[in-house]
């Protein structure tokens, strides 16, 4: 058999309507039809096969008896059928909601977590749903607002009409609102944790079960900031892959594909009639109409669908690689993480670097520090999409080679080579200062904006553009520095060898420099007692503890760096109009000290004042993480 036509189970949820018999043609007698299980192989109902000698079996006893074989080689990872589609009548709201991930799911219910996606079928006027928060939420607040009913007040309410999809990952919260009828996709699972439920109660007259512990536990309280993108998709995930068919019977009438050996593929008919034939010269052909589901068994060669035809097509592709390795080799230490998909650190582990020995050796050390840490998560190598480094100094990216580093006495060093040597995965290289930007923008203060420049102060003042989420630093080798942009011509000399850099004014060094001068000019100043009368020790802290007690060399100090800082940030501003700029470094632990004045400063002086956006100037979150995230992330990043 090449083409199965499926009956569904059906669910008489008390949230239901009549529409799948109305118009969907499902054969059901009851007064509430709320889903039919289209695709399904689930104990909680399965689907039925609906002609021809298996007519009556279920899919699951098919299955059983041609082999997992037919479900494609993409299906292997999968312990149970990997997917359950469904169609959804939402006479009135569902209860609002949320499903766990499988790493949750499969400990605590035995079952895989939920991720699902939504095609709007038919949505009434004014039809709306509830996804995700409209803000972040503590776990306090979110259990609170469950006691007092007043969570919708916090969920973002999304306006729905025919044709729109939503994908719905796991830990998501999330409701369908009353008058949708909906085509859902989602991981085979049945686990499903109610927060509220409007009060209503079941048919036995008792309100349904809420499961807030459980709930408290999976959901994430952090409101989604960029849909998924699945181009060129409708869906696209580990779990499942969804396009879209369109026949409209007249300009296209006819399309022909191919049942590979790795994926099974589904046909679910939001509208239309037609035939779909399959196997030799189609010698197998089943007829279609609105509503139906149909299954075409891996390896079934060609096949084709006439007629017209509004359908889904769900298929399983093989996984993406989800871990992610991320380096920061630094002057004294090498930072390795594991990262996931959602750039979060997995595990973290740091070397010595020992830059006295050959790259040969940094690069061998770094290595078999990997695959140890790989080992100790039980994370095999081929599961990992590859790995990120970033480095100080001049990168050239393409080539994923080291031009030339300062505090690391490297030159021409192919990095991206030799790692991948060691490790036989894609390697990715950039300048560290521009990954940990890139690790701001994904992870961290950046995460909503798409273009941002991070500024770093510390010993020198680094920072890393990222425009349209990707690094930018010039097409040649070399790369952007803001640092060395002069702020002063002839000013202070700078390491780099100009004058009036605004890493002459604005790194931790420069700041130090100019206190042993006013301290030295002003010997009541209260910087003397702050470093003990040592000169020597006196530090950034040092001088913003004098500014806020009011001691006259501290306040001249900190508003003159906040002045040559601020000119620096507003050329930046002037140059690239990001959304945001962050501080980071040393000196950016200041907080609202530091951006503060420098927020008033840019609103003061950037170009077309009021008339132009200004940006705001943010302090970085993830401190010494930033490197590592964002060197995983140069594999993510497209372009
Ligand atoms: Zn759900
Ligand atoms: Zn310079």
């Amino acid at each position: 058999m090449c083409v199965l036509k499926l009956k569904p189970a059906y669910k008489d949820y008390l949230w239901g309507g009549h529409r799948l018999v109305d118009r969907y043609n499902k054969e059901y007698d009851g007064e509430i039809l709320a889903e039919s299980w289209e695709l399904s192989c689930h104990p909680d109902g399965k689907s039925v096969i609906a002609e021809g000698p298996w007519a009556g079996k279920t899919l699951e006893e098919y299955i059983r008896a041609e082999g997992k074989g037919i479900l494609g080689e993409n299906c292997r990872r999968f312990r149970d059928f990997p997917v359950l589609i469904k169609f959804i009548d939402a006479k009135q709201d569902l209860s609002i909601q949320v499903h766990p991930d499988n790493r949750y799911a499969l400990k605590h219910e035995g079952q895989y977590g939920k991720t699902e996606m939504w095609y709007v079928v038919e949505a009434g006027p004014g039809a709306f749903l509830y996804y995700g928060f409209q803000r972040e939420i503590s776990r306090e607040e979110f259990a609170q607002r469950i006691r007092d009913d007043t969570l919708t007040e916090v969920l973002h309410k999304v306006p729905v009409q025919k044709g729109d999809m939503l994908f719905i990952e796991a830990g998501t919260i999330h409701a369908i609102g009353k008058d949708i009828l909906i085509a859902e996709i989602q991981q085979n699972s049945n686990v499903t944790y109610r927060v509220y439920d409007y009060g209503r109660v079941g048919k036995d007259g008792k309100k349904r079960d809420l499961h807030i512990e459980k709930a408290l536990a999976v959901t994430n309280r952090v409101p989604l900031v960029r849909a998924k993108n699945s181009y060129p998709h409708v869906a696209d995930c580990d779990y499942f892959t969804v396009d879209k068919l369109n026949l409209d019977g007249k300009m296209m009438d006819r399309m022909e594909g191919c049942v590979s050996e790795e994926s099974f593929v589904s046909i679910l008919v939001l509208d239309g009639e037609g035939t779909v034939a399959c196997g030799k010269d189609g010698e197998q052909r089943v007829t279609y109409r609105k509503g139906d589901s149909l299954f075409l068994t891996a390896g079934s060669g060609r096949y084709v669908v006439e007629g017209r035809c509004d359908a889904l097509v769900t298929t399983i592709r093989s996984q993406s690689a989800p871990v992610r390795i991320g380096i920061d080799i630094g002057g004294t230490n090498t930072k390795i993480g594991l990262v996931d998909v959602h750039h979060r650190l997995i595990d973290t582990v740091s070397i010595p670097t020992k830059t006295e020995r050959d790259p040969e050796d940094v690069i061998a050390d770094v290595g078999k520090a990997v695959q140890e840490l790989l080992d100790l998560n039980h994370i095999p190598l081929d599961a990992c999409m590859g790995a990120g480094v970033g480095m100080p100094g001049t990168v050239d990216r393409e080539n994923g080679c080291v031009r030339y580093s300062n505090n690391i006495p490297w030159e021409n060093v192919p990095l991206a080579e030799e790692l991948g040597k060691i490790l036989p995965v894609p390697v990715a290289v950039a300048n560290d200062a521009d990954c940990a930007a890139l690790g701001e923008a994904v992870a961290g203060a950046g995460k909503d904006v798409s273009d941002m420049v991070m500024v770093t102060l510390g010993t020198g003042v680094g920072g890393g553009v990222i425009l349209d989420g990707k690094i930018f630093s010039g097409r040649l080798t070399g790369g952007c520095e803001l640092g060395h942009m002069a702020i002063y011509e002839g000013g202070e000399l700078c390491t780099c060898g100009r004058r009036g850099c605004l890493e002459a004014y604005a790194s931790a060094t420069a700041l130090i420099r100019d206190a042993k001068r006013a301290a030295l000019a002003d010997p009541d100043s209260l910087l003397w007692e702050l470093c003990g009368g040592e000169i020597g020790k006196l530090d950034p802290e040092m001088v913003f503890a004098a500014a806020e007690q009011k001691d006259p060399a501290g306040m001249k100090l900190t508003d003159d760096y906040v002045r040559h800082l601020g000119t620096g940030i507003v050329n930046i501003v002037n140059l690239f109009r990001p959304e945001a700029v962050l501080l980071g470094g040393g000196i950016s632990a200041q907080g609202t000290v530091l951006t503060d004045r420098l927020n008033s400063c840019l609103k003061a002086e950037c170009f077309g004042g009021e008339h132009g956006q200004i940006p705001e100037v943010r302090t970085a979150k993830l401190g010494n993480l930033a490197g590592m995230i964002g060197a995983a992330a140069l594999l993510v990043m497209e372009g």
